[in-house]
């Protein structure tokens, strides 16, 4: 048995692996795979129909929310954000919460004024910042919710009425929280909601058609939503994938239902990691998140031992990412609660190994 701890792209569900599979063969039952037909047609339509509605339930959106589904990776969204909401001379508002966080702002700097309003570089990312300003003038105020390297997440959102854009990548989904509060959000597909090859952003309509440059078709939102999603060819197996993935999810009972499971995972693996010395989690205690763990071990020297451990025991991924080091395990929606209990129990057994 493999348990998949990866950070991105990550684990989904096995029923979600089996029924996209049958579609490359055979697409409901059509004699046509799912890979050949036109994204023009009734059949791709209702894929795309689907998926935006379900992204609408599980999140609650209100009318003013637009659902879209892009290509090009949260990291298109670092550049096409502001290149549609920041006029030059204008300033927007970004905290510095890590790797991600990070590049967003090196690209907003293209566009217009960024203002850092805080940075946790100080202690290698390891903390959220508290008790920081944002200027009222500011167009927008850009975060991470979720840091998917250093193991961070903001439990709370920022108090101001700045429009907030977020990158959820790594933690859309996995709990609930008040989604209309935000003017966009964005997020690669392959961490919580799908396979690689899109993203998902959504957007507060009354924020755009406001900025004086001109856009390429490709980066205007009002484009993409005026052509729901489909100004050109979209990634249809991406597609696909997410909305099988997104029914999977309501199956469960929605974001409220799994965000108990997240929370469960998490506090198994945060209590396991605190009870045994050999462990040292990295990240300020409120401010651990729920998907991706991130610890090394008071001896690295045994790092490497209990590396080797994990694979023998069919544990994958849970190698820390090449700026931090140590490891880091990745607990997304679809990762099943038995995966965290085997390894904690195999954590339990090392450490006791090496008292
Ligand atoms: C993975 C990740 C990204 C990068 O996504 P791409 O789709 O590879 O561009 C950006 N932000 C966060 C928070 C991530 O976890």
């Amino acid at each position: 048995m493999v348990h998949n701890f990866n950070a991105g792209p990550s684990i989904l569900p096995k029923e979600v692996f089996e029924q996209a599979s049958q579609a490359i063969l055979n697409y409901n039952n059509t004699g046509l795979s799912i890979l050949e037909i036109g994204h023009r047609t009734p059949l791709f339509q209702e894929v795309m129909n689907e998926a935006i509605a379900l992204i609408r339930e599980l999140m609650q959106l209100d009318a003013d929310h637009e659902v879209l589904f892009l290509h090009g990776g949260a990291s298109t969204q670092f550049f096409q954000v502001p290149m549609n909401l920041l006029d030059e001379g204008e300033s927007a508002a970004y905290l510095d919460c890590g790797v991600w966080g990070t590049k967003a702002i090196k690209e907003a700097r293209l566009f217009g004024n960024v203002i850092t309003v805080a940075s946790s570089k100080d202690r290698n990312y390891t903390y959220i910042p508290r008790g920081y300003a944002i200027p009222s003038d500011s167009k927008y105020f850009h975060f991470t919710t979720n840091n998917t390297i250093e193991g961070t997440q903001m439990h709370a959102l920022p108090d101001t009425r700045v429009p907030l854009i977020a990158d959820m990548s790594s933690d859309i989904l996995s709990r609930t929280m008040d989604f209309n509060r935000f003017s966009l959000i964005y997020a690669g597909a392959q961490k919580n909601i799908g396979a690689a090859g899109v993203n998902l952003v959504i957007v507060n309509k009354n924020m755009l058609g406001h900025v004086k440059r001109k856009l390429p078709s490709m980066m205007d939102y009002q484009l993409h939503i005026a052509n729901g999603s489909m100004l050109n060819t979209p990634p249809v197996f991406a597609v696909y994938v997410c909305m099988l993935t997104l029914r999977w999810l309501k199956q469960q009972g929605g974001v409220v239902a799994i965000e108990k499971v997240n929370n469960k995972k998490a506090a198994l693996l945060y209590d396991t990691l605190d009870s045994l010395p050999v462990f040292k989690p990295t990240v300020n205690k409120e401010d651990r998140s729920k998907m991706n763990v991130v610890f090394v071990m008071d001896n690295p020297d045994l790092e490497k031992d209990f590396l080797e451990r994990s694979k023998k025991e069919g544990m994958v991924g849970i190698r820390g990412h090449r700026s931090v080091g140590g490891f880091r395990v990745s607990l997304y929606n679809a990762l099943p609660l038995r995966s965290v209990e085997a390894l904690t129990e195999m954590m339990k057994d090392f450490a006791l190994q090496h008292a």
